[in-house]
């Protein structure tokens, strides 16, 4: 069995750990590759679940012999020939025994067994410095001190062991100095150690008992001695240590009692506990207050910090390490679970950036769902492992990683949301579009102001529906109200913009109904000129006829009593939808200015020359070929032809200057058009005044006076119309003194 050094002398890939692992070797080296065999015997995974025991003795006193046969691990042993020290530095190995006492009793999971260098070794010499720092290495990490002594040196007082356990006091009061319960000498010491005196080659002619008893008395002598550090003058053993003992047949002289005997003490390798405070414990020897807290996938770092702190001298601070490790193992957590994170999270950030790039923002389907389990998983995932290490560091660690977290997705959900916000604007404006445009197609009679309310609510139900399938309980981000009332607002924006299309289509159809109107009320009254004198023209209707000097009052009152009606539509409608005050005075105000351009479009048309040249010569003939009565004159030679003629002729001519001004009779001035038309409403935008024509005398920047505004003909087209009026009449007159002299009529 002799030279089998497995494992590390293999280097960091060796797999095979028959002899365990040596921890700390020849040179006072850590052995970083710990973690690789708590890994491969599955202890790794185990929590707090798992025990350190260490044996500590005298060299050659068959410890290694006893842990082989206890836990059926391998420790090299020394052989019987040669008579040298085997064991070197500290071993450690699994436990490899299910059960004991017969298998009647199963052994507490995941024991870990520390085989220490033996002390007082011949070729260490005197050198008093390895047993110190194993001694600070095992308290440190074990729950369990195996004491390993030859029943004939129980009451030795002066035996190396009694050096080794002074050592291992002054040694144990200095580590857990910090124990604050233990400084106030009122309770038991937080952390605990039991020391299982291992009694070998015990005879039988003494009793355990009194063998337990005379090691007792020496042990308080031993404490008694021992330079207490200040506050802790008072302090007891049992204030740190319980005692358990045992006794072992000679493995030599009785080999079989022996096994028997080791096979009974391995029972006693399970879990315990204490009935009551301060009272003697039932079960094994396991006490959960002896567990050094340590999770078993920070062990390795934890005793590789706690052997360099020892290994150079430096004053081993037990909570520091604790904070030290609990630092390094929470952020390695941290990155272990944050790669299942990214696994879910990563392939929907990248989805949200290539739809961004390429300008077409994306809604993720069940993003809510997906980010709150990764989060979950991965916050959970981080409690149950990082949990078990130092609290403080632990909840630093765990707002981290929950910053962490949160930041990525927060990113995920604010893109979300905008693209939600986005699809949701342009979804919101098309349907409202849209069902306009069916209701226009079906006759017009659909209401803007329903539309736009069942369409809104529809749109924010939705982006609620969204928003709250982002929320997160109790994570106060996933709030998204601002974001809601944001997209809300937009909506009001948009619909506001559609309204206001809305309203332009609206003035559209009021204006065009508007010129209709006009057309033929105003044709009405033109052609109704020069009617009051007989002729054709006059009414059937047996009423006053109209004079013709009135017809700009006629106008006038024709064009207000149509635009006061379309006034009356427009309000009308645009309440309907909801328009506001301000929108609906602008959409009066441009509709009066149309309105005042389609009259005087309409009032050029019928003065278009050609129009009005008619209108001239069916005044003239009017008077002219027919008489009071409105019955046609045959000319005879002696009629007054030319008095008729010049009659006729000069009141039609009289008409001419009527018709070049827009005059009302009573003031013989223009109407008060600026008045009609208002003053620019104070909601008026830019745009509302891009398609006005500007109107003279309203528009005074424009530099038209309303005089030129309200000039119909000018003084050349009326030079103009007279000379061709008069050559008409002139023709008409000597075709009458044609027919007149040749007695032929018409
Ligand atoms: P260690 O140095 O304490 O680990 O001791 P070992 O386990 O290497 O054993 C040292 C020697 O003691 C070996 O030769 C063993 O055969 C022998 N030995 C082991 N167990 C016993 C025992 O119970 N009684 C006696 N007298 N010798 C033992
Ligand atoms: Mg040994």
């Amino acid at each position: 069995m002799n030279g089998h050094f497995a494992a590390v002398g293999d280097g960091p890939t060796a797999k095979h750990y028959g002899h365990g692992i040596q921890v700390i070797d020849e040179d006072k080296a850590f052995n970083t590759n710990l973690n690789e065999y708590l890994n491969e015997t599955d202890v790794a995974r185990a929590g707090f679940n798992y025990h350190l025991i260490s044996v500590f003795g005298s060299q050659s006193t068959g410890k290694s012999t006893l842990l082989n046969h206890l836990f059926g691990t391998e420790f090299s042993v020394m052989s019987e020939t040669e008579r040298r020290q085997t064991t070197k530095g500290i071993w450690l190995s699994k436990n490899k025994k299910e059960g004991a006492n017969g298998g009647d009793v199963k052994m507490a999971d995941n024991i870990l067994v520390m085989d220490v260098e033996g002390t007082d070794g011949r070729e260490r010499g005197e050198d008093q410095d390895f047993e110190r720092k194993s001694a600070l290495f095992a308290l440190a990490t074990s729950e369990v001190l195996l004491v390993n002594i030859w029943e004939h040196q129980v009451g030795l007082y002066q035996g190396a062991n009694m050096g080794l356990l002074k050592t291992v006091f002054e040694v144990n009061l200095q580590l857990f100095l910090k124990d604050k319960q233990s400084l106030t000498g009122t309770l038991r010491s937080q952390t605990r150690s039991l020391l299982f005196f291992v009694i070998r080659d015990h005879i039988g002619n003494t009793p355990l008992g009194n063998l337990r008893d005379t090691l007792i008395q020496d042990l308080a002598r031993i404490w008694s001695s021992i330079a207490k550090p200040q506050g802790l003058e008072n302090s007891k053993i049992d204030d740190y240590f319980d005692f358990a003992f045992a006794a072992l047949p000679h493995k030599i002289l009785q080999p079989d009692k022996f096994l028997a005997e080791v096979d009974k003490l391995g029972a006693r390798f399970t879990t315990g506990h204490r009935s009551t405070k301060d009272q003697e414990f039932s079960g094994g020897v396991f006490l959960p207050e002896y567990h050094r807290r340590i999770p078993a996938d920070g062990l390795s770092l934890y005793a590789g910090g706690v052997w360099d702190q020892i290994v150079h001298n430096k004053d081993l601070d037990l909570p520091t390490q604790q904070e030290l490790l609990a630092q390094f193992r929470c952020d390695e957590i941290s990155r272990e679970v944050l790669v299942g994170f990214d696994s879910v999270i990563v392939p929907l950030e990248e989805m949200q950036t290539e739809a961004t790039r390429l300008g077409k923002p994306m809604v993720l389907a069940d993003l809510g769902a997906s980010g709150a389990v990764a989060r979950e998983k991965c916050v959970r995932a981080f409690e149950t492992q990082a949990s078990r290490y130092h609290k403080g560091v632990y909840a630093v660690k765990r707002g981290e990683l929950e910053s962490k977290i949160d930041a990525r997705l927060k990113g995920l959900y604010q893109s979300q949301l905008s693209a939600a916000h986005k699809a949701g604007v342009v979804a919101f404006s098309d349907a409202v579009t849209g069902a306009v445009k069916s209701g226009q197609k079906a006759g017009g009679s659909y209401e803007f102001a329903e539309i736009v309310e069942k369409q809104k609510r529809k749109a924010l139900e939705s982006f609620k529906k969204e928003a709250q399938s982002l929320l997160i309980q109790g994570v106060a981000w996933t709030n998204f109200k601002p974001q809601y009332r944001l997209f809300e607002k937009e909506l009001d924006e948009v619909s506001a913009r559609l309204r206001k299309e809305e309203m332009r289509r609206l003035a559209i159809r009021v204006e065009r109904w508007v010129k209709s109107r006009l057309g033929d009320a105003i044709g009405v009254e033109f052609n109704k000129l020069g009617s009051g004198r007989g002729g054709s023209g006059a009414p059937e209707n047996g009423d006053k006829p109209p004079s013709d000097k009135d017809l700009w009052d006629r106008v006038w009152n024709v064009f207000i009593s149509i635009v006061g009606e379309a006034e009356t539509r427009f309000a009308d409608r645009a309440k309907s939808f909801e328009a506001s005050a301000d929108e609906a005075t602008v959409g009066l105000w441009r509709l009066r200015r149309k309105s005042w351009v389609a009259l005087r479009e309409k009032i050029e048309e019928e003065m278009m020359e050609s129009n009005i040249l008619m209108k001239l010569r069916e005044n003239f003939e009017d008077k002219f070929r027919y008489d009071e009565e409105g019955v046609p004159r045959i000319w005879r030679p002696t009629d007054d032809i030319e008095g008729v003629y010049t009659r006729a002729r000069e009141s039609t001519l009289g008409l001419i200057p009527l018709l070049s001004r827009f005059r009302l009779e009573e003031t013989y001035a223009a109407p008060d058009l600026t008045e009609f038309i208002g003053p620019q409403p104070a909601g008026a935008e830019p745009e509302d005044e891009e398609d006005l024509a500007p109107i003279g005398g309203v528009d005074e920047e424009e530099g038209k006076s309303l005089e030129e505004e309200m000039t119909v003909l000018s003084e050349s087209k009326r030079q103009d119309l007279v000379v061709r009026f008069k050559k008409m009449a002139d023709g008409v007159y000597v075709e009458a003194k044609r027919s007149a002299i040749g007695g032929i009529t018409q």
